[in-house]
């Protein structure tokens, strides 16, 4: 399922350029293109299936499952042995910019503590 406004959507069917590092049959992931540490990944579902993580039910919960495994196999081909932070900004208040679910995958140094 594809929406046609989304840039996530279009990043997905290959309809505009980016830096894949990670794919398989229901994910991708890719660089983000303003890197807020060394290393920064985005993880989407190919499908528009969520909005954002308050659209997760138990019956569509499968896909949040399948993106942490990716994260966790592309921690590990970059090289993030001594760790990372996994974000998912959500609505209004969480500062969500495209409302296509995502996970930001950020490391590569020692990251902040707080992060207000
Ligand atoms: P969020 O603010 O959590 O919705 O995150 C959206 C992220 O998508 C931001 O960190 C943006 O820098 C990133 N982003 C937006 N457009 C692109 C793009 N064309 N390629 C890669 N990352 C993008």
């Amino acid at each position: 399922m594809k929406k046609d406004d989304c840039i996530f959507c279009k990043i997905a069917a290959g309809e505009i350029p980016s830096a894949k590092v990670y794919e398989d049959e229901n994910v991708i992931a890719f660089r983000d293109i303003a890197p807020q540490a060394p290393v920064h990944v985005v993880f989407i579902p190919k499908d528009h299936v969520l909005s954002s993580a308050d659209d997760i039910t138990e019956d569509n919960a499968k896909i949040i499952a399948d993106i942490f495994v990716a994260i966790k196999k592309t921690a590990e081909s970059l090289g993030l042995e001594n760790g990372y932070r996994i974000i998912n900004n959500c609505g209004e208040d969480g500062a969500q910019s495209v409302k296509h679910i995502h996970f930001h995958l950020l490391g590569g140094k020692k990251l902040p503590e707080r992060i207000v």
